[in-house]
C-alpha cells in the first residue's frame, strides 16, 4: 500500500511552498501530490476485491450521512470570513460521526452484511473522504490562527486529535495477533503461516484509519512546525510530538496509515530544524523506514536523509536505533548489497558507530536471517574497534560485504531461526545441502510431513539443526554448501563445471 506513494510522484515536490502563494493555493499544491497516490490506492483496492459499492448518494444527501458530514466539516473549516464559536462547536460530533461511518463501511467490506446504518455511507468514491479531510487539515495547518480559534471553541476536538484511541478495526488487530502467535509457536507449520499471511493481506483492505490519518497527521504536524505562543500551545506541541512519533514508528500503525501519513509528514521531512526535534523525540526510524520503502530514487525522503543534520543522530535510544537499523536492512533488501557502498549509507553507519559504539550493531545482528550486514559489521568492528573511528575507514569495510558468500549468510541465518522457521526452509534450495538428491534432505522432509502438533521430538529437531548448521561450503567457490562430504562428492560431477566460474567471479570474504 505504502509503495503507491512515490510511484505517482507524491515525492516530486521536495521543498516547501513557494513564496507569494496564498494559503488556498498552497493547500491545492499539496493536495495534487496526494491525489495521485490515492488514485493508485483505489486501483489496487479494486484489484484486490477490497472495495464495496457505497450507499447511493441521494439529492440532497441523506441527513447525518458521510457526504453531508464531510461537506459540513469542509464548509466550516474552509469558510471565507470568520467562523463562529457555534460553528466550531459542531466539529467534534461531525468528526466522530465520520469515523463511525468509516468503521461501518469497512466492516461491511469484510462481513458482506449491510447493517441498517450502511445507508449513511453515501460517498461516491471513498478516497474522497481522506482527501477532503486532508484539505481541511492542510488549511488549518497553514492558518495557525484559525486552528487555535477552532480548538479553543471546540476543546473536544483536541481530545479527538490527541487522545481518542485510533480505530484500527478488528481485522488488522486479528491479523497482527495471528502473526505474533505464529511467530511464537515453535510448531507452527506452512499452513499456519499461509493463514496468517492471508489474514494480513485481507486486513489491508480496511482503510478506515488510513482515511482519517491525513487529517490527524496534518493537525499534529501543524503544532510541530508553527511556533508555540503560550504554555497551552507548548503543552499541545509536546503532545503532538509524542503522538506523531507513536503513529509513525509503531509497525501496526505504519501499516494502517500507509502513505497517507507519509504525505502528511512532508513538512517535518523538509524542515531540518523540525526534523532534528522529531528525531530526538524518537521519530528517526519513521524517516529511515519511509526512505527504505520509497520507490522513487530522488524523492523527499532521500533528500531529507541526505540533508539530515549530524546532530539529529544525538539522543537516540536502543529502541530507536533498532528501528533505524531495521529500516537499513529493508533498504538493502530492496536495493541490493551495492547500496551499502553509497556515501549516504556509509555516513549513516559512521554516525551510529561514532556515537553509540558497537552495541547497536550487536543488537541488530539478529534482525534478519539473510541480510546479515550487522552481524558482519559487528564481527569486523569487534576485531579492530579503533580502526573505524574516522569516516574514510568505513567505505572499504562496507565494500567487503558484497563478497560474503551466500553459503555463509545462510549458515548464519540458520543459527538465528526458530525451529519452525527451520522446518520452513527445509525444502528451500540452498539451505543445508546443495545436492538435489541429498538423502538426509528427503529423510527430513518425510519427518516434517509426519510431525504431529503437541509432540515435539528433540532428536529429530537436533537432526534438522545439524543438517543446516553443520553444512560446509565448497572450499573453492564457496557458492554452494553441503550437509556432508558424501553429498559434496555425489554432486561434484554436476558442480565441477560451474565451480571454477563461480570461484573466479566471487572474491570471497569470510566473516
Ligand atoms: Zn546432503
Ligand atoms: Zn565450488
Amino acid at each position: 500500500m505504502r509503495a503507491a506513494l512515490e510511484r505517482y510522484g507524491r515525492e516530486k515536490n521536495t521543498t516547501g511552498p513557494r513564496p507569494k502563494e496564498t494559503i488556498r493555493e498552497q493547500v491545492r499544491a499539496r493536495l495534487s501530490l496526494a491525489v495521485g497516490g490515492t488514485i493508485m490506492q483505489s486501483i489496487s483496492a479494486s484489484l484486490s476485491k477490497g472495495t464495496l459499492k457505497s450507499a447511493p448518494l441521494l439529492d440532497p444527501p441523506i441527513a447525518t450521512g458521510l457526504t453531508e458530514s464531510i461537506n459540513k466539516i469542509y464548509d466550516i473549516v474552509l469558510k471565507h470570513g470568520p467562523v463562529s464559536r457555534e460553528e466550531w462547536g459542531q466539529l467534534p460530533a461531525l468528526f466522530r460521526r465520520v469515523r463511525h461511518l468509516l468503521r461501518v463501511y469497512y466492516d461491511t467490506v469484510f462481513t458482506h452484511r449491510k447493517t441498517v446504518e450502511f445507508k449513511f455511507c453515501d460517498m461516491k468514491d471513498m478516497s474522497d473522504v481522506g482527501l477532503k479531510l486532508h484539505e481541511c487539515g492542510l488549511f488549518l495547518q497553514l492558518s495557525p490562527g484559525r486552528l487555535s480559534a477552532c480548538l479553543s471553541s471546540a476543546p473536544d476536538l483536541e481530545t479527538f486529535i490527541f487522545d481518542d484511541p485510533i480505530d484500527l478495526g478488528r481485522w488488522r488487530l486479528e491479523a497482527a495477533a495471528t502473526e505474533q502467535a505464529v511467530k511464537a509457536d515453535p510448531e507452527a507449520d506452512d499452513d499456519d503461516r499461509e493463514r496468517a499471511l492471508e489474514l494480513e493481506d485481507k486486513s489491508g483492505n480496511d482503510l478506515a484509519a488510513y482515511q482519517l490519518s491525513f487529517f490527524l497527521g496534518d493537525v499534529l504536524v501543524a503544532f510541530l512546525i508553527n511556533p508555540a505562543n503560550d504554555n497551552k500551545d507548548k503543552a499541545r506541541q509536546a503532545k503532538a510530538m509524542g503522538r506523531l512519533v507513536m503513529m509513525s514508528t509503531t509497525p501496526l500503525y505504519r501499516l494502517a496509515f500507509g502513505d497517507a501519513l507519509t504525505d502528511a509528514m512532508r513538512p517535518v521531512y523538509w524542515t531540518p530544524k523540525v526534523l532534528v526535534r522529531f528525531s530526538h523525540a524518537g521519530g528517526l526510524p519513521a524517516l529511515v523506514e519511509d526512505w527504505a520503502e520509497s520507490t522513487l530514487k530522488d524523492g523527499l525522503c532521500k533528500t531529507a536523509m541526505e540533508k539530515l543534520p549530524g546532530k539529529a543522530w544525538a539522543h537516540q535510544t536502543p529502541e530507536s536505533l533498532l528501528g533505524i537499523m531495521r529500516g537499513l536492512i529493508r533498504k538493502l533488501e530492496f536495493e541490493g548489497d551495492d547500496f551499502a557502498e553509497t556515501p549516504l549509507f556509509v555516513n549513516i553507519l559512521h554516525q551510529i558507530y561514532s556515537r553509540y559504539g558497537l552495541e547497536p550493531f550487536e543488537r541488530a545482528s539478529h534482525l534478519s536471517d539473510f541480510e546479515i550486514i550487522f552481524y558482519f559489521l559487528h564481527r569486523r568492528l569487534s576485531k579492530k574497534p579503533e580502526k573505524y573511528q574516522s569516516a574514510h575507514e568505513w567505505l572499504p569495510l562496507l565494500k567487503k560485504y558484497r563478497n560474503v558468500p551466500g553459503a555463509t549468510r545462510k549458515r548464519h541465518g540458520w543459527m538465528i531461526l526458530t525451529i519452525s522457521g527451520r522446518w520452513d526452509l527445509l525444502a528451500m534450495c540452498g539451505y543445508g545441502c546443495g545436492y538435489t538428491e541429498c538423502p538426509e534432505t528427503s529423510a527430513l522432509l518425510r519427518l516434517k510431513e509426519a510431525r504431529v502438533r503437541g509432540k515435539r521430538d528433540p532428536v529429530v529437531e537436533d537432526r534438522l539443526f545439524q543438517w543446516g548448521g553443520a553444512s560446509k561450503a565448497c572450499a573453492r567457490c564457496k557458492a554452494v554448501s553441503y550437509c556432508g562430504a558424501a553429498c559434496q562428492k555425489a554432486d561434484w560431477k554436476r558442480h565441477k563445471s560451474e565451480c571454477a566460474a563461480e570461484a573466479a567471479k566471487n572474491k570471497n570474504e569470510e566473516i
